[in-house]
């Protein structure tokens, strides 16, 4: 089909000519830094707009499939505020088991469904690329919301956003991820997206829960500066930024070899006395112990800013890959 042409009458330009208009988000690596950039000023654009009238019909009409295999409360809720607060609505797909998913329907023809009835579809399942798959079956856009240990995208993209606006720039800080490196789904995202800038990535995690080999090797290629360590003592004062993560019990078959590292880490106002006094402590949540609630007022603790931002990332992915930015 031969490329529309912009139509100056329209308020917000020619749906078809938006850079994102239609697209998948299923990997950070479709992310270049410049994507980064639009997205983020997108995102800040959108905080504005929440705090100024809180809602407004920029998506209008459209609707969302919120479709969630496995468990999910930051992300499917602000998805679902996102395409609310944008004037749109969303059909929720919580619990797989009221679905006919139950009754044996593939994840194709699930999606096939949905798309009938939808604008976009969310997606989070416990394999790793299935978003990918769902992608393949369907003509709307998919936005994977973590498959699996593979990628959550959208929470990498918030947790860049994230450190911008509480640091004011990414190049040239140093950040530790802390904890289960090789179940976090988010933490591959990250590092991977945090690649594209300049960066010192420091990887603390007990021994059998490291990040894995291929995702080091792959950075290494492009020059990331990066390192190991099975303790946080060494790497923690020179961190700017301090990405907790909680060790994912449900990826673990053997509970012996989950109890033998599940508390390895715990972050509270003793361990940050080391810290720097201008950094900041993030995590993707749900914390199951690894971050003392007693270091919750310490103004480091960045992790509750860290989900409002993740509003007004998703409101801009939205927005972007319905031609509306
Ligand atoms: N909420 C994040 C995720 O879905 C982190 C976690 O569950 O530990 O991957």
């Amino acid at each position: 089909m031969p490329t529309p042409s912009p139509n100056p009458h329209l308020p917000f330009g020619d749906q078809r000519t938006a850079p994102w208009y239609g697209r998948d988000i299923i990997s950070v690596k479709q992310f270049g830094r410049e994507d980064l950039e639009y997205i983020f000023a997108v995102a800040h654009e959108m905080h504005d707009m929440v705090d100024h009238i809180g809602t407004f019909d920029l998506l209008k009409g459209k609707i969302l499939a919120n479709l969630f295999y496995e468990p999910s409360t930051r992300t499917s809720s602000s998805f679902t505020a996102a395409m609310e607060r944008l004037g749109g609505s969303v059909i929720p797909i919580n619990e797989v088991k009221y679905s006919s998913v139950s009754k044996g329907e593939s994840l194709p023809d699930t999606v096939r469904t949905l798309e009938c009835y939808t604008d976009v579809i969310v997606i989070r399942h416990p394999e790793v690329g299935s978003a990918a798959i769902a992608a393949k079956a369907a003509r709307k856009p998919v936005i994977n919301a973590g498959d699996g240990i593979g990628e959550h995208p959208t929470q990498a993209l918030l947790d860049a956003f994230t450190i911008k606006e509480e640091l004011g720039h990414i190049d040239g800080l140093t950040v530790t991820l802390l904890g289960d490196l090789k179940h976090g789904r988010t933490v591959h995202s990250l590092a991977r997206l945090l690649s594209l800038y300049k960066v010192r990535l420091n990887y603390v995690a007990p021994d059998i829960l490291r990040m894995p080999a291929e995702l080091i090797d792959e950075l290494k290629a492009k020059k990331v500066e990066q390192a190991e360590y099975t303790t946080l003592d060494q790497a923690l004062p020179e961190t700017d930024v301090l990405y907790v993560t909680r060790v994912q019990k449900e990826r673990f078959t053997d509970e012996a070899v989950f109890e033998s590292v599940k508390g390895a880490y715990v972050i509270d106002p003793k361990v940050m006395k080391a810290a720097k006094e201008r950094m900041i402590v993030m995590h993707p949540l749900p914390r199951v112990g690894e971050i003392s609630p007693e270091f919750d007022d310490d103004p480091r603790a960045a992790y509750f800013r860290q989900m409002e931002y993740g509003l007004y990332v998703r409101m801009a992915l939205l927005a972007m890959v319905l031609g509306k930015a």
